[in-house]
């Protein structure tokens, strides 16, 4: 292995001790060492300015200065050159005081030999590179350092441990604020605090009992640590903030309603509804749709109190939360302060609108056990303000709300059987009177409730026209009877039923066009029926819809004659062909005299106005002999014919098609009222 020259300085005023060294140093090798003389300290010191040495020799006393100073100005110049001490006599007390000055060796001027001295530099020079390698790890390591003696001493403490210690103390020597401050965070706990960083303290009991303290700094971690924190958080709160009020959104809003719960809070929950909001934003377009939530949201806030909560949680969906006192009273009413604030005018760019706001309030835990029972009941009884006029608080009322929830338990029913095409068509024969042939029938929308049993179409029909779902069954029966009467060999007419809904909300005419073209069915062999209710409420949109059905060359009926309030002119006006007169005054006409006279003047003022009369309801055959002698030109009814699945209609027209049986035979067969 290849051995580096080592450099020695040596130091020494007495020119027989270099002499005794080199000879010594010779005798080992002349390659291995290159010795430069110093004859003077202040020699020394200047050479150490220029070069560094291996080594430092140095004989302990020279005239006045002594080897101790020596190392001593060596050491605060900041070098770290071992040094060996060279004396005349061995001295322990000597050797003692040359070791605390930090020397490496001490060997008496009498003992050099060649293979003594050798030993020693090599040593020393070895245990000066690791003392260095030791060093180099103290100042480099990230971590403030100190070793403490079984008595609590400090003994080696890094320059990181020496900073903290000093930002932390008013003492003056290093060794002392060292010793002052290892005792201080021996016993702390919360070194958090020490030098105002935030250290994470590690103590280690060595074997031999000293105790290593080490301190972390983890202020840059903690920080990282933080902003990650942070980061989570602001992610957090905007994904529970409605992006567009600023209010707390639907997550948010469960989440706090799960805690109260959970908690056993006493609160109100309010369920808002602004009444006109759809059609404004229909009518004036989504950016005023946004603008008015806006406004909303603006007044909503400040109408709250402290305590009070509100929440965005849908499209126009609001809610509030409202505590309760302690003996659980609803007190300072939150939804009183809001329907007052929106009694006022809004003015929404440039506009002003009446919002009308309907409010519907439940309670926790007096209506309700859970989250999801206390929304359904707040929702149900906010059902039951927006049926009421203008803006109106209603209180949920476990009596009065059972319908109600009844009602949205078949809504959902029957939004999953439309979705699942379980509704069914019954057909109903109708029959020309005078000829007593089959010349129709009326389509009639069934259903079936997997639990319920079958449901009454007027109750359905009604759900369905209230929650929005009217389009989707009309078209769906209308679909159905023209495709299975497109199969029929019989040349009869289908009549369905059209809610007033229909023809007010949807493009009816196309609906029509194209489910006569999906089928194939004969539009002239489609007839609509109609309620008068369709004829009062948009005399014009009506009109126009109902012409338009005309061009296309259906009929139209007008359905339940007699019950509504329709105006003669109206009725002129509208393109008809038949009137239905309303079952209820067929079936009860024995037993009520005047219903003879209105049937009566029905029939007269239908032909006065060239259109066929249908009697519906007829039950009995007195009723037919009735309807005949007044000239009526159309029956049906539980007599001739119940309504009846599509396969038992197919077999009811075999048997009664048109020119195989008589009037009379239809209407005295036994067993088809079944
Ligand atoms: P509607 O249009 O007046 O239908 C005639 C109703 O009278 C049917 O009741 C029929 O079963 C019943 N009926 C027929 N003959 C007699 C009889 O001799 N005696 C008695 N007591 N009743 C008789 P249904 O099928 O219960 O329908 C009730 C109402 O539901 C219908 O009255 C109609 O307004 C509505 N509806 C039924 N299907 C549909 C539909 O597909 N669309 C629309 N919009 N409404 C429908
Ligand atoms: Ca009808
Ligand atoms: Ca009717």
């Amino acid at each position: 292995m290849y051995q580096a020259v080592k450099s020695i300085l040596m130091v020494d005023d007495d020119p027989d001790d270099v002499f005794l060294i080199r000879e010594a140093l010779n005798d080992i090798s002349d390659e291995e060492y290159s010795v430069t003389i110093a004859n003077d300290p202040l020699v020394a010191l200047k050479i150490l300015e220029r070069k560094n040495f291996d080594l430092i020799m140095t004989d302990y006393r020279m005239g006045a200065y002594t080897g101790v100073d020596l190392i001593k100005q060596i050491r605060a110049k900041g070098l770290t050159t071992p040094v060996i001490f060279l004396t005349g006599v061995s001295q322990r007390e000597l050797d003692e005081k040359a070791l605390a000055a930090g020397a490496s060796d001490y060997l008496s001027k009498s003992d050099i030999k060649g293979p003594l001295i050798d030993r020693s530099i090599r040593y020393a020079i070895a245990n000066a590179r690791r003392q260095e390698l030791f060093s180099s790890v103290l100042c480099n390591v990230k971590a403030a350092i100190c070793v403490i003696d079984t008595e609590g001493t400090p003994q080696i403490w890094n320059p990181e441990f020496l900073a903290i210690a000093k930002a932390n103390s008013p003492l003056a020597e290093d060794a002392a604020i060292v010793a002052d401050f290892s005792a201080h965070v021996e016993k702390t706990e919360q070194v958090d605090l020490v030098a105002q960083i935030k250290h994470e303290k590690q103590l280690t009991r060595l074997p031999d009992g000293r105790n290593v303290i080490m301190l972390y700094d983890v202020s840059e971690h903690l920080s990282a640590l933080r902003e990650r924190e942070l980061a989570e958080e602001k992610a957090a709160h905007q994904a529970k903030t409605c992006f567009l009020t600023g209010l707390p959104n639907r997550l948010a809003f469960s989440e706090k309603l799960d805690k109260l719960i959970q908690n056993g809070c006493k609160f109100s929950l309010l369920n808002f509804d602004l009444d006109k909001f759809k059609t404004y934003n229909d009518v004036y377009g989504h950016p005023f749709g946004d603008a008015l939530l806006k406004q909303v949201s603006d007044v909503l806030q400040q109408v709250c109190a402290e305590g009070d909560y509100i929440a965005r949680i849908g499209g126009d969906e609001f809610t509030a939360i409202q505590m309760h006192d302690e003996n659980d009273t609803h007190c300072d009413n939150l939804e009183n302060r809001i329907l007052a604030q929106f009694a006022n005018e809004l003015i929404v760019e440039g506009r002003k609108l009446n919002i009308e706001v309907s409010v519907g309030v439940a309670s926790f835990p007096k209506h309700a056990q859970t989250a999801q029972e206390l929304l359904s009941n707040s929702d149900i009884a906010m059902y039951r303000a927006k049926a009421k006029d203008g803006s109106k608080i209603e209180y949920y009322d476990c009596g009065l709300d059972e319908a109600v929830r009844e009602q949205r338990r078949l809504t959902n029913d029957l939004q999953k059987a439309l979705r699942e095409d379980a509704l069914d068509v019954f057909f109903q024969p109708q029959f020309d009177l005078k000829t007593g042939n089959l010349i129709g029938c009326e389509a009639l929308a069934r259903w079936i409730h997997p639990e319920d049993g079958p449901i009454r179409p007027d109750i359905f029909i009604q759900i369905a026209e209230d929650c929005g779902l009217i389009e989707e069954l009309g078209k769906l029966v209308l679909r159905k009877a023209c495709l299975l009467g497109s199969k029929w060999h019989e040349d009869i007419k289908v009549a369905v039923n059209i809610s007033a809904v229909q023809v007010r909300h949807t493009d009816l005419v196309n609906d029509i066009q194209a489910i006569l073209f999906q089928t194939g069915f004969p539009a002239g062999r489609l007839e609509l029926e109609i309620t008068e209710t369709v004829l009062i409420e948009d005399f014009e949109h009506a009109l126009h819809v109902l012409r338009g059905v005309k061009n296309l060359g259906v009929g139209l009926a007008m359905d339940d004659f007699g019950t509504g309030f329709s105006s003669l002119s109206s009725l002129i006006s509208f393109p008809f062909d038949k009137l239905k007169i309303d079952r209820s005054f067929i079936m009860d006409m024995d037993k009520r005299e005047q219903l003879k006279s209105v049937i009566r003047s029905c029939i007269g003022l239908g032909r006065n106005l060239n259109l066929r009369i249908v009697a519906e309801g007829v039950e009995q055959e007195s009723h037919i002999d009735f309807l005949r002698s007044e000239g009526c030109d159309e029956i049906q009814g539980y007599f001739c014919g119940k309504p009846m699945p599509h396969p038992h209609f197919m077999e009811f027209m075999m048997n009664y098609a048109s020119g195989r049986a008589s009037a009379q035979d239809v209407l005295n067969m036994p067993g088809k009222v079944a």
